[in-house]
């Protein structure tokens, strides 16, 4: 599709999603019908749009813009794409009223994340040319867009979207108009579980997106990524999840979601979310996989005695780099002693084996995946020199988290540091910060696929494409292992009996080989 061949395309709203969506349907040669019922923000999507069009050198295209306050100036437009509030009766109304204003053929498209198109689609006369158009924050920058066939929408409509989102220069995938769509749903647990470690006092949340970012290699941590997506918008998606499943656990909003929406603090559009935040523009920086620095390691003294064990890969390798002697066999006193192995793997026989013959100044350190520090600690004579530290994040990241008692913290910082990573104590936690979230987003893109949402490669590529994941889901489980993926959920489920954390039969499956 050519400039020339693009219809005049309507937005509705022009917040943060509206204000990005008309500048991307402008940069593509689109003349361009942008409203919004409140003025200021009118104002304020002009000058974005404006600047960022003169930045890059496209200042002629302005003039295809049309800013407005009334529905009405949608009646020449091909395509509309509402951008109005996450609520259901708002679009249903705005829907309706807009059949009445565009042409027969026009296409209506909803941007909406987690509401359900079929339903919005069900209160106009014309279902057909109904369907969603789901963009990601910042719509100019993420390369992504769902197309979302609603029950109605006729095929001509999706191919259509297809067809024009291409032309918008974006990668479309088509899904089924399921609660969340792809990307809301399998992300989900990203938010949920870092607000349950916030709300446990586990981490701070600056601690948990940092474990995240660096330790993992997202681009924005949790509580980051809320404030840019705007914690109201982010809390009605889980709200409106939750809701549409009938309760499904996974989707259950956090408490500090709704203290924050009463407080007024939603986030970057009002200067303060979780961080504080002056002179935000609505569009954010461009959201690039964030490349996990390789830590330098330092030359540590003496050995290191390190059972086998397979929760812990490549901390052997960090120990010959930076310069210790390292044994899997007691002999002598270590500097430290590493269990890396799991539950399964006898963990609890080598801890009180080595407890038994280790001097009590000697640290333990076990791995904190499918191992709780109350539980190993329940192991020993010596809970003093117990901590859990996070093996399975270890390898590609600068930071490692720990949990365990002040007297020795110092003492395993110093270790770790020689080791090339800094220490970031948390509060005990099954599964600490990382193999939480990740498992759990793992596990729901398990069942993404188990429901038929869609296939292991499109759920991936959606979330590497629409909220930038440095790996696709899928991927990621068969690189840390399913059998250690099923091991954290099904720890996690031991501690807390939730069915938060029951394990798909499908992940269960692959598991097993
Ligand atoms: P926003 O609050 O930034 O913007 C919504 C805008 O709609 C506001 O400017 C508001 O004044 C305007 N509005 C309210 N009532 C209106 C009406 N009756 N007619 C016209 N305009 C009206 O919200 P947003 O983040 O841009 O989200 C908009 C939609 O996009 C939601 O459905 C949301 O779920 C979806 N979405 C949001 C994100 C995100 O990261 N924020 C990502 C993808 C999709």
């Amino acid at each position: 599709m050519n400039p020339s061949n693009l219809p005049t395309i309507g937005v509705i709203g022009a917040g943060t999603m509206g204000s990005g969506i008309a500048l991307v349907a402008l940069s593509a040669g689109a003349q361009v019908v942008l409203q919004d019922t409140y003025q200021p923000v009118l104002d304020k999507a002009d000058a974005y749009i404006k600047k960022f069009l003169e930045k890059k050198d496209k200042a002629e295209l302005y003039t295809n813009l049309t800013l407005t306050d009334t529905l009405d100036a949608f009646a020449p437009a091909g395509v509309v794409i509402e951008a109005a509030p996450e609520q259901l009766e708002l679009k249903q109304e705005l829907f309706t009223k807009l059949e009445a204003i565009c042409a027969p053929d026009a296409i209506l498209a909803t941007n909406t994340s987690t509401l359900s198109v079929t339903a919005i689609a069900a209160m106009t006369q014309r279902p057909a040319r109904v369907a969603g158009m789901h963009f990601f924050n910042p719509a100019p920058v993420l390369p992504f867009v769902e197309v979302v066939r609603a029950a109605q929408s006729s095929p001509a409509t999706i191919d259509a979207l297809v067809a024009l989102a291409e032309a918008l220069g974006k990668t479309p995938v088509v899904t089924g108009d399921t609660p969340g769509f792809i990307v809301n749903r399998v992300a989900r647990p990203f938010y949920g579980e870092a607000l349950r470690l916030l709300g446990e006092g586990v981490a701070s949340f600056q601690d948990i997106d940092r474990l995240v970012e660096q330790g993992a290699g997202f681009r924005m941590g949790p509580f980051r990524l809320m404030d840019l997506i705007g914690i109201d918008i982010n809390a009605g998606a889980m709200r409106s999840m939750y809701e549409q499943t009938y309760g499904e656990p996974r989707y259950r909003p956090h408490w500090i979601q709704m203290q924050k929406l009463a407080a007024g603090e939603l986030g970057r559009k009002t200067g303060k979310g979780f961080y504080e935040y002056k002179d935000e523009e609505p569009a954010a920086t461009p959201a690039q996989p964030q490349a996990v620095a390789q830590p330098q390691a330092v030359q540590g003294e003496g050995s290191l005695l390190i059972s086998s064990g397979s929760f812990a890969p490549g901390l052997a390798e960090l120990a010959v780099l930076g310069g210790f002697t390292m044994s899997h066999e007691l002999s002598g006193q270590p500097a430290a002693a590493f269990v890396a192995a799991g539950r399964s793997e006898d963990a609890a026989a080598i801890v009180t084996a080595w407890d038994a013959a280790l001097a009590p100044s000697v640290p333990l350190l076990v791995q904190g995946a499918d191992i709780a520090l109350s539980e190993a600690r329940s192991w020993v004579q010596h809970p003093e020199r117990v901590a859990v530290f996070d093996g399975l994040f270890l390898t590609d990241s600068t930071l490692v988290a720990l949990s365990g008692p002040e007297g020795i913290r110092a003492q395993v910082a110093a270790l770790f540091a020689s080791l090339g990573r800094e220490a970031v104590w948390v509060g005990e936690s099954p599964a600490l910060v990382l193999p939480r979230i990740v498992c759990q987003l793992i596990n729901e893109a398990s069942f993404a696929v188990l429901e038929g949402v869609g296939d292991a490669e499109t759920i991936d590529l959606a979330m590497r494409l629409g909220v930038n994941y440095p790996r696709g889901l899928v991927e990621w489980g068969a690189v840390l292992g399913w059998g250690r993926v099923l091991a954290v959920l099904d720890h996690l489920y031991t501690e807390y009996h939730e069915e938060r954390y029951r394990a798909s039969v499908l992940l269960r499956k692959w598991a097993r080989g």
